[in-house]
C-alpha cells in the first residue's frame, strides 16, 4: 500500500517575517523536486506573510492550532475560517506543548479537530507518551486513549494526519530508536484499523516526530510503518530540505 510521504516543519513561536520569508525563500529551490509533501507550520502572526514567501512553491503553509468555535469570545484564539481566509492548508493539533503547558485534552483535541475536518483545513494530530509513562509501560494504553479520544466520531480517517511524537524526545536530541518509532507507529496503526477500519488504516499518514534531523532522517523514513516527519528545531534551519530529500 503506497503512502505519499509527507515532511512538516513546526516552528513554534520561532522566527520573525524577516527570518521566515528569508529560510523559505531559501529552502525552495532545495526542495522544488521532493517526492513527498512539504509543509510548514508556523506562528499565526506570520501566516499572511509565510504564505507570500512560499508562493509559486511546493512549499504549504500550516498553522500551529485552531479553535473550535467559529468566531465568538475566545480572546488570543484563531479560527478556521480566519486561517482558510488566507492560504492555510495544514494545522497542527494537540502538540504535547500544547497540552503540556495549555491545559489541551483529548476533549479539546477532537473539538478542534472536527472543526479542521467541517472546514477542510488537513489536521495534524500529535499523540505520545512521556518518559514516564514509557518507563512504566504505559505506552500503548497512552496512545489507545489518545486514539480513541481525540480521534472520536471522525467520519474519514484517512483525512487525518497523525504524529506520534514521543514527549521524551521533542527538542531534547534524544530520537527514538528507528525499531522503537516503527514498534510504536505499527502499533498506532493497527489500533487505527480496530478504531475505524483496518483497509483505512493503512491509507494513514502517520509521521515521527521528535528530535528527527538531517542525520536520523533515513533511517526513520525507512521504517515501513512511517510516512514522515513532523520536524521542530530542524525545521528552522536548511537541514529541513535534506530531511524533505531524505530519499535522494
Ligand atoms: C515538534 O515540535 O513537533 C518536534 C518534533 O520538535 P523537535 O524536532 O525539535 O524535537
Amino acid at each position: 500500500m503506497s503512502r505519499k510521504p509527507f515532511i512538516a516543519g513546526n516552528w513554534k513561536m520561532n522566527m520573525t517575517a524577516e527570518s521566515g520569508a528569508k529560510l523559505i525563500n531559501e529552502l525552495k529551490p532545495l526542495v522544488k523536486d521532493a517526492d513527498c509533501d512539504v509543509a510548514l507550520c508556523v506562528p499565526a502572526i506570520l501566516i499572511p506573510a509565510m504564505v507570500k514567501a512560499a508562493e509559486d512553491s511546493n512549499i504549504k503553509i500550516g498553522a500551529e492550532n485552531v479553535h473550535w468555535a467559529a468566531s465568538g469570545a475566545f480572546t488570543g484564539e484563531i479560527s478556521a475560517d480566519m486561517l482558510k481566509e488566507y492560504g492555510v492548508e495544514y494545522v497542527i493539533i494537540g502538540h504535547s506543548e500544547r497540552r503540556q503547558y495549555f491545559g489541551e485534552t483529548d476533549e479539546t483535541v477532537n473539538k478542534r479537530l472536527h472543526t479542521a475536518l467541517n472546514s477542510g483545513l488537513k489536521p495534524i494530530v500529535c499523540v505520545g507518551e512521556t518518559l514516564a509513562e514509557r518507563e512504566a509501560g504505559e505506552t500503548e494504553k497512552v496512545l489507545t486513549r489518545q486514539l480513541s479520544e481525540g480521534l472520536k466520531g471522525v467520519e474519514d480517517i484517512k483525512k487525518v494526519v497523525i504524529a506520534y511524537e514521543p514527549v521524551w524526545a521533542i527538542g531534547t536530541g534524544k530520537t527514538a530508536t528507528n525499531e522503537q518509532a516503527q514498534e510504536t507507529i505499527a502499533f498506532i496503526r493497527k489500533k487505527i484499523g480496530e478504531l475505524f477500519c483496518p483497509k483505512c488504516a493503512e491509507k494513514v499518514i502517520i509521521q515521527y516526530g521528535g528530535s528527527m534531523n538531517a542525520a536520523n532522517c533515513k533511517g526513520l523514513m525507512a521504517q515501513p510503518d512511517i510516512d514522515g516527519g513532523l520536524i521542530g528545531g530542524a525545521s528552522l534551519k536548511l537541514d529541513f530540505a535534506t530531511i524533505v530529500n531524505f530519499d535522494k
